[in-house]
């Protein structure tokens, strides 16, 4: 369940995606050009834009260059008709995490995006400090004061999943879908469990914590 922006003037296809995104249970909204997509992809709320290039106002690749100068680390994906190699070259330059060419399958498009929104931090960090702590995306591993922590598979996940989302609320459900496999049986009460787990690693004091936040009724937040 993700929310997600769509940015695509052409109605039919625009429409056809919100169906399409909806029936696998995202929220989606959608905008037409490439001003209100400057505006709307600043909301810290999305956890995906799918952005056209061709578009009235500005194109997707302005759009794109302005959010990432911005700070926006939401992850994008650039729909185009153009299917060369230069203008795939330089979405990615700009900072898009992936691009997918029209026409594309329904399918495809599920594919890509799940691809995204389970991706590693992005912007190539292999290795990400705050604190005392270093992770180490190459060697999934994590590092206190220099010397390795144990995490487990699933606690390494949802950091990472904390690091590139960070500043942003995470549900249980959003923590869930990402560090376990779909038809997992995982309760809320165990996803809390693993945080306390993750907390004693990570947290300074973890009865305390500063990085790893609860936010009542709501979720997590990571503030490293
Ligand atoms: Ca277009």
């Amino acid at each position: 369940m993700s929310r997600i922006l769509i940015v695509e003037d052409e109605p039919d296809i625009a429409l056809g995606l919100e169906d399409d995104l909806k029936v696998e249970g995202h929220q989606v909204e959608v905008v037409r050009d490439g001003v209100s997509a400057c505006l709307r992809g600043r909301e810290p709320a999305w956890d995906l834009i799918l952005l056209d290039v061709m578009l009235p106002g500005k194109d997707g690749f302005d759009v794109c260059r302005e959010l990432r100068r911005g700070g926006v680390h939401t992850p994008i994906i650039l729909l185009t008709a153009k299917a060369q190699e230069a203008e795939k070259v330089l979405g990615l330059e700009l900072g898009a995490d992936d691009y997918v060419t029209k026409p594309f399958s329904p399918r495809e498009l599920r594919a890509r995006i799940k691809a995204v929104l389970r991706r590693l931090p992005s912007g190539g960090q292999e290795i990400y400090r705050f604190g005392e702590v270093e992770v180490d995306f190459a060697r999934a591993e994590v590092r206190r004061n220099g010397h390795a922590v144990e995490v487990t598979p699933i606690e390494f996940k949802l950091l990472a999943l904390f690091i590139a989302r960070r500043g942003r609320v995470l549900s249980r459900e959003q923590l869930l879908d990402t560090a376990w496999d779909r038809g997992t049986h995982v309760t809320d009460r165990a996803v809390d469990a693993h945080i306390v787990n993750l907390r004693k690693k990570i947290e300074p004091r973890p009865a305390e914590p500063v990085y790893l936040l609860t936010v009542r009724g709501l979720g997590y937040r990571f503030d490293g």
